[in-house]
């Protein structure tokens, strides 16, 4: 037991000075963990090459195109190698034609729906209008 407390007396002060200098073993070891971890987050299941966690589907595409030129005239492959290809546009790297096309898809939902809204209304209208003619008829 007196071994053992000397070992632990001896760890806890290790804990302090790290505790200090702001970081402990676990949180370096998790934070270089999670770095590894990040380097290699993305993967072409084709050649195995890694990518960082945050390389956008335009890099992705040009690995295909250098590393994979056979499969880029087929998108349905694209995904056979890195699975953040899908729906990937060339033509539109950025999604800004997708997101321009769901806003217009949006805006005309909701003319639809502002539409059905005032056909009720006018129906409302409508029988409210013959109610008033109804009140004004018997005056
Ligand atoms: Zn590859």
């Amino acid at each position: 037991m007196g071994k053992g407390s000397n070992v632990q007396k001896a760890q806890q002060a290790r804990e302090r000075n790290q505790k200090k200098m702001g970081k402990s073993d676990e949180e370096r070891k998790a934070a270089s963990d999670k770095a590894k971890k990040d380097a290699a987050a993305k993967m072409c299941l084709i050649c195995k090459q890694t990518f960082m966690v945050n390389a956008r589907p335009p890099l992705l595409y040009q690995h295909l195109v250098a590393k994979h030129p056979d499969m880029v005239d087929d998108p349905a492959k694209w995904v056979q190698a890195l699975p953040d290809l899908a729906g990937f546009d060339p033509n539109d790297p950025k999604g800004e034609k997708a997101a321009a096309k769901a806003k217009q898809d949006e805006a005309a939902a909701k003319k639809k729906q502002a539409k059905k809204k005032n056909d009720a209304g006018l129906d409302d209208l409508l029988s409210a209008g013959l109610t008033v003619t109804k009140k004004k008829g018997k005056k």
